[in-house]
């Protein structure tokens, strides 16, 4: 996985969030916080995103096969 590939994971992210209108209003959501959990032993990236319009907050869940070794890592300190 080269850093490249990263990058085209997390622009995918970004537009998967840019285009999914809020469930409330319609309005627009943008990332305010984003963190790693382990489901299942696969990584997910959780990006919590707030409504610009009303406030609404959604958590994305995306499957993150190249944050493996760095969570790994992590979860041992
Ligand atoms: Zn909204």
């Amino acid at each position: 996985m080269t850093v490249r590939d990263i990058m085209k994971y997390i622009e995918s992210e970004f537009k998967i969030i840019n285009h999914t209108p809020c469930e409330i209003c319609g309005g627009d959501y943008f990332a305010e916080d984003t963190h790693i959990a382990i489901i299942d032993d696969v990584p997910y990236d959780l990006c919590t995103c707030t409504c610009s319009n009303c406030g609404h907050e959604k958590t994305f869940e995306f499957s993150a096969p190249f944050l493996e070794n760095k969570q790994s890592r992590k979860n041992l300190n």
